[in-house]
């Protein structure tokens, strides 16, 4: 970066010590920080309305002249009002400016201005209150409008900017080489900057945006590059073909080709002397934990550790036991490890880690504490992990010697997004169900017919069977938690009040969420009412019946995990979707899930009727924040700053040559600010 860049916000004219202090507020410290401050919109004065056909009560632009200026009217003490009228020959109104005498003085008569602000009263008497005021001539047509903190304003910013990019001169730097600008049609990194702040008019300013989004979706996409060929260089723990035979003889199921393909590309990608990167793709119920036992028993053979990561600590306890199932009879030691647990049980757990005592570790965040140490760490999976952030990832990853990665998720999401947000992997999908699975039976209702469901629930309990009533919890505010929990108390005391009913929600402290669960798995519990946080790879084979709340809150994909957590045993299970918003747009949205099962198109029609929105607003993914690029509006710039993104590291792998000292920049600059808050 050029050294005027990174020159404190001071030194521009303009700016003294107090201004800077309220920059440093916005988080703008350097000139860099400044231009990079990009206006959330703009005020485009290049066509404005006519008073007479502009709406009332919308901001709108006008273009007129000061007619005529009323006498300064005290309402009372230390509030004044003064008036103008104002006028475009189509019709009049009143300019209404309370108490900013200078503002008023500075306005001449016969004099042209845009005014912009909202018009009040009605078609006879018209008035604008505090609108902004700009001379006809001598404005930017096309205003930006910044983000403000408290003692900054527009103009100030506005003048800022302004003699930032004049002290730059011709010298604004150029860090993306010019074939790849060529090939991708994108203006100089000067013009944009001088246009993304005064645009002249709305296609510079479109120039702009294009060549900004592209800088930021290439320097993601080099940081993500970059970060997988670092894995490529070290040699990771390099295993030999051991058999796992006796691990799928031991197994109480068969397994089905997908599974069976999973564990055999896994073993490949573990004998090479690189660290496999891979991601298990399948959707619920595919039988993706089967995979990682596998896995886990092939480091296991080979005399390697294997760390499992879990979003929550109900699935680490879970993935616990499964595991357990599958590999102690192996001979195989696996423990858990959770943030909850005594200080004095994780010291005891952590020193069996550290000695090699264990060779499966379960858990939570809690294993990437800097504290937990392996003896020879050689495998790491994730469960789910789009809720983890790239920085918890590179942690753990740096606990060994580059173990092998395997990551297994249920979001079938495309794989351009798969290899941004999970680098450049090898992706393994389970395609079918294992065999005998029965589609869950899914009807879409109105609140009308809640009673009717809950009756349907009963039928299942009576017979033996286990349900879960979800109602969302949008906010996991303190008002929600109160409506879920009176909620849950009308159900056990009243329909239900013949059997055992539990609650499970996110605000539980940790060991009491383990308990509800367990009870709810040891079949203590008839009916679990739970907020979301059943949403992911909950096993309780004997529940057969879920009834969801408030279905048109949750995405499609969404509820297709949730009701994923029945049907998982031999029994045939129903999900009862209710709404009390049932329009027409409502109505057919859930019926796709009456229709489908599969989870990809599912998805798909996620991403046609809501966009991908829903993934990229909740930041599950661990990717650093964008300023200006919006990866869900777009996804084909995103695939040319991908391609763009090889064709540079091709040359030169970390950047290191001095023509690409700008970009690497970039890429320290935006992974440092952002990656640390998962
Ligand atoms: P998910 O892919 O959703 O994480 P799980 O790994 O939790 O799925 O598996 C779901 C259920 O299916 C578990 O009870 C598991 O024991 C069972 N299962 C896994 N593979 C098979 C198989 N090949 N045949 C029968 N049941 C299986
Ligand atoms: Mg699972």
């Amino acid at each position: 970066m050029i050294k005027e860049l990174a020159k404190p916000v001071m030194y521009l004219s303009g700016v003294g010590p107090k201004k800077s202090e309220l920059y440093e507020n916005m988080g703008v410290k350097t000139v860099y920080d400044l231009l990079y401050h990009f206006p959330r919109y703009y005020i485009d004065l290049n066509s404005p309305q006519t008073i007479r056909d502009a709406p009332l009560n919308e901001t709108v632009v006008l273009k007129g002249r000061v007619v005529r200026k009323l006498p300064e009217a005290p309402i009372r003490r230390g509030l004044s009002v003064y008036k103008a009228v104002f006028t475009d020959d189509t019709a009049d109104l009143t300019i209404v400016i309370y108490n900013a005498g200078y503002l008023f003085k500075s306005l001449e008569v016969e004099r042209e201005y845009f005014l912009v602000g909202k018009l009040t009263g009605n078609l006879i008497r018209r008035e604008i209150n505090s609108p902004q005021i700009y001379p006809a001539e001598g404005t930017d047509p096309v205003q930006p409008v910044y983000r403000l903190t408290e003692g900054i304003t527009q103009n100030l910013l506005r003048q800022n900017v302004h003699a930032a990019l004049t002290s730059l001169g011709a010298q604004i730097y150029e860090p993306v080489p010019a074939e790849i600008l060529r090939e991708n049609e994108l203006c100089s990194l000067g013009f944009a900057m001088q246009n993304i702040h005064f645009p002249t008019d709305m296609h510079t300013l479109e120039m702009a945006k294009d060549r900004l989004v592209f800088d930021e979706l290439l320097t993601l996409a080099l940081g993500m590059l970059m970060m997988k060929s670092r894995c490529r260089e070290h040699a990771g723990c390099v295993m030999t073909g051991e058999s796992i035979d006796e691990y799928y003889s031991g197994l109480p199921f068969e397994l089905t080709d997908g599974q069976k393909n999973a564990i055999n590309d896994c073993i490949a990608d573990m004998q090479k002397n690189f660290p496999m990167n891979r991601l298990i793709q399948g959707d619920v119920g595919s039988g993706k934990t089967a995979v990682a036992a596998g896995a886990a028993f092939f480091a296991y053979k080979n005399g390697c550790q294997t760390a499992l990561m879990a979003p929550t600590e109900i699935l680490a306890a879970q993935h616990y036991e499964t595991l357990c199932g599958f590999l102690e009879p192996l001979g195989v030691k696996v423990v858990l490890l959770t943030g909850s647990m005594t200080a004095k049980k994780k010291e005891k757990v952590k020193a069996g880690i550290a000695a090699g005592e264990y060779s499966v570790v379960v858990g939570t965040h809690a294993l990437v504490q800097a504290s937990t140490t392996f003896k020879k760490l050689g495998l790491v999976i994730t469960d789910e992990q789009h809720r983890f952030g790239v920085g918890q990832r590179a942690m753990l990853a740096g606990k060994g010697d580059n173990p092998h990665k395997l990551v297994m998720s249920a979001t079938p999401i495309p794989r351009t997004l798969a290899l941004m947000i999970y680098g450049d992997l090898d992706i393994s999908v389970l395609k079918e169900l294992p065999k005998g699975r029965q589609p869950v039976e899914t009807y879409a209702v109105t609140g009308k017919l809640r009673e009717r469901a809950f009756g349907y629930v009963k039928q299942h309990l009576d017979e033996g069977r286990q349900g879960y009533i979800v109602c969302p919890m949008i906010e996991e505010s303190a008002a929600d938690l109160q409506d879920v929990k009176s909620y849950a108390k009308n159900l056990s005391e009243g329909f239900f009040k013949d059997y055992r009913v539990g609650l499970l929600h996110g605000r539980l402290a940790p060991d009491k969420k383990e308990k509800v669960m367990k009870q709810f798995k040891e079949h203590e519990l008839d009916l679990l009412v739970s907020t979301t946080v059943v949403e992911v790879g909950v096993d309780v084979p004997n529940a057969a019946i879920m009834v969801i709340e408030n279905a048109d809150r949750f995405g499609l994909s969404q509820l297709h995990q949730l009701r994923g957590r029945v049907g998982r045993g031999q029994f045939k299970s129903s999900c009862i979707l209710i709404t009390d918003n049932p329009t027409e747009e409502v109505v057919q949205r859930l019926k796709i899930l009456s229709k489908s099962h599969d989870g990809f198109e599912i998805s798909q029609e996620d991403l046609k009727l809501r966009g991908p929105g829903d993934f990229f607003g909740s930041r599950q993914h661990g990717l650093p924040k964008m300023k200006i690029a919006d990866m869900s509006q777009n996804m084909d710039v995103l695939v040319k700053a991908q391609a763009a993104a090889k064709v540079i590291l091709d040359k030169d792998p970390q950047l290191d040559t001095p023509q690409n000292s700008g970009l690497k920049e970039l890429v320290e600059h935006l992974f440092e600010q952002n990656v640390s808050n998962d």
